[in-house]
């Protein structure tokens, strides 16, 4: 099988597959792309572009479109599950960060990417219905095995080097660390949905209430104005305590409001009535907070990982995207055509490996909202008087700012690179 030197097989079109797809044409590198699924819908709910990765997407000429699509994030909040207001921030260019931060629908992100690489690359450009099943290696090439949705075999595909965007359930992960421990269950399940409401506090703020331990709450818009009457499209996401031994990692599992509203029947704020929210849903999904351990490596000669396939993390803290998304942008520009690519992919994963292990384990304990379980445990749970008797306002703003260090977005950080 004859290989292209220069051309880079890339395995998934998800957020990650996607914008390093963008990322090599714009350095002019050959590729191919290809998806398990058959047809793109609109999958998911919503995420957050933190401003590290709103650099990265700028950089491929897509901050016009993301703006047009999601919401820019003005402030964090967080309150208690009695309904205290425990620290509020501003984010992104509220922040004076250059860049902003964009809370959006995934399938909005999604679609953005697609378009563009469609419109640079032809329509044609994703191979859908090709399901990787094995790769193999020699010191030309990589060469990659596919079936169809039915599961017959399709011809197998060769390129210089073979990258795997393909997500949690990463068939190269799996086949190179073969002995990897399974999954990590923090003991929460996360629910996720949105709802069309109006506006609520600034209209663009994303609001963190209560801890995991009695049910937690993360809300944002993600579209604006999606109707004549106003309303916006809200994001939340649920947090509660709960065995599980199933631990499906299927984005797509459904669930409904009846599993978890008791938890939150009394949180009837001043700014949103929160039940009311969750019951009035469009759909509501359901995911194990699972992660798994960093890695050791992710390249072997000329494969390796990417995004979720590389560092699986519990969705928290915004960074699954994020990370996805300066894997591509760091390795792209990597890859000229008079390196020696098996190098260069070394050379990626000396970039990233550390610094992606490190988010993963941030979520496990320094995630933004993890402040509000110092609050609860400090203040046993119960209403305070005032919250500097339980936590000081330099404590929260440290908090906040080692999070944005671990996760490379300190306003410094990005001034920098
Ligand atoms: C359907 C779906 C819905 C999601 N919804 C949310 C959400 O609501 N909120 C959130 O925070 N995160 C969500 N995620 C996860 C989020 O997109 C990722 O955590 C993050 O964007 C990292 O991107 P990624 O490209 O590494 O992985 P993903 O975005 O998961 O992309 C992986 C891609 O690889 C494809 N793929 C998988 N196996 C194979 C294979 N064997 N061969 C070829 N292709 C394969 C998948 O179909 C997918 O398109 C969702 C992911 C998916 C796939």
């Amino acid at each position: 099988m004859k290989t292209n030197h220069q051309e880079v097989l890339i395995i998934g079109a998800g957020i990650g597959g996607l914008s390093f797809a963008l990322a090599l044409h714009q350095a002019g590198v050959p590729f191919r792309i290809y998806e398990s699924t058959t047809e793109i819908k609109p999958l998911g709910v919503g995420l957050n572009l933190l401003p590290h990765a709103v650099k990265a997407l700028t950089s491929l000429g897509l901050l016009p479109r993301l703006i047009r699509k999601g919401v820019e994030t003005r402030e964090y909040c967080f309150y208690t599950g009695h309904g205290q207001h425990v620290y509020s921030e501003p984010r992104g260019k509220f922040a004076g960060y250059d860049w902003p931060q964009i809370s959006i629908h995934r399938a909005d992100l999604h679609a953005v990417l697609l378009e563009a690489l469609q419109e640079r690359c032809g329509t044609s450009v994703v191979q859908l219905g090709h399901r990787c099943v094995g790769v193999d290696q020699d010191s030309h090439g990589a060469t990659v095995s596919f079936v169809d949705g039915d599961g017959a075999a399709l011809p197998s595909q060769r390129g210089a080097i073979a990258v795997a965007c393909d997500g949690v359930h990463s068939v190269f992960r799996r086949l190179y660390h073969p002995k990897e421990a399974v999954p990590r269950y923090e003991g929460t399940t996360q629910y996720r949905g949105t709802t069309r409401w109006k506006p609520f506090l600034s209209g663009a703020s994303m609001a963190y209430v209560g801890t995991y331990e009695t049910g937690k709450l993360i809300i944002y818009p993600i579209r604006d104005q999606v109707d004549d009457e106003g309303h916006q499209l809200l994001n939340w996401v649920i947090e509660i305590s709960k065995p599980d031994d199933q631990l499906l990692r299927d984005w797509n599992r459904k669930s409904r409001v009846e599993e978890f509203i008791s938890n939150f029947e009394a949180w009837r704020f001043d700014w949103l009535d929160v039940p009311a929210v969750l019951r009035a849903a469009d759909s509501i999904y359901e995911y194990p907070m699972v992660d798994q351990d960093p890695l050791p490596f992710w390249t072997d000669g000329r494969i390796t990982l990417l995004g979720d396939a590389a560092h699986p993390m519990m969705p928290r803290g915004s960074n699954g995207a994020a990370q996805a998304i300066l894997d591509g942008l760091a390795l792209a520009p990597l890859l000229r055509a008079d390196q020696n690519w098996p190098s260069v992919l070394k050379e990626y994963e000396t970039l990233r490996l550390k610094a992606t292990g490190d988010v993963v384990l941030a979520n496990r304990e320094i995630a933004p909202d993890a402040v509000l379980r110092v609050v609860h445990e400090r203040s046993g749970g119960r209403p305070f008087e005032k919250i500097e008797d339980v936590i000081s306002q330099d404590e929260l703003i440290d908090w906040q700012e080692r999070y944005r260090k671990v996760a490379g977005f300190s306003a410094d950080a990005l001034k920098r690179g």
